[in-house]
């Protein structure tokens, strides 16, 4: 998987195609990320002592990360990305306008 935590992602599918967000979560065992504000669902939550409220919550739900693209954070544009090695490391950059990201 090339992108990782706080990397900001575009929508390519599923309802919220067209948005972008930030990388909360990465499971890169099951391809998946958790984007924020994006497949949002309300839960409701029962209240945890007597006398409470129960309440409805706004959570992420992962999605593929097949179904977002990487926004690059120098140029601002969707990009694929390519690795090559700085100082003795790998580094990601970006395909478009080549900068380490
Ligand atoms: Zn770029």
């Amino acid at each position: 998987m090339n992108i990782k935590k706080n990397d900001n992602v575009y929508i390519l599918k599923g309802k919220d195609a067209g948005k972008s967000g930030k990388i909360l979560k990465v499971d890169s065992k099951l391809g998946r990320i958790v984007v924020s504000g994006v497949n949002q669902y309300k839960k409701a939550v029962k209240p945890k002592k007597e006398g409470e409220k129960g309440q409805i919550i706004t959570i992420s739900r992962p999605i593929a990360v097949s179904n977002v693209s990487l926004v690059c954070p120098k140029c601002g544009k969707r990009s694929r990305v390519g690795y090559r090695i700085e100082k003795e490391k790998k580094a990601r950059y970006c395909k478009k306008c080549k900068a380490t990201i």
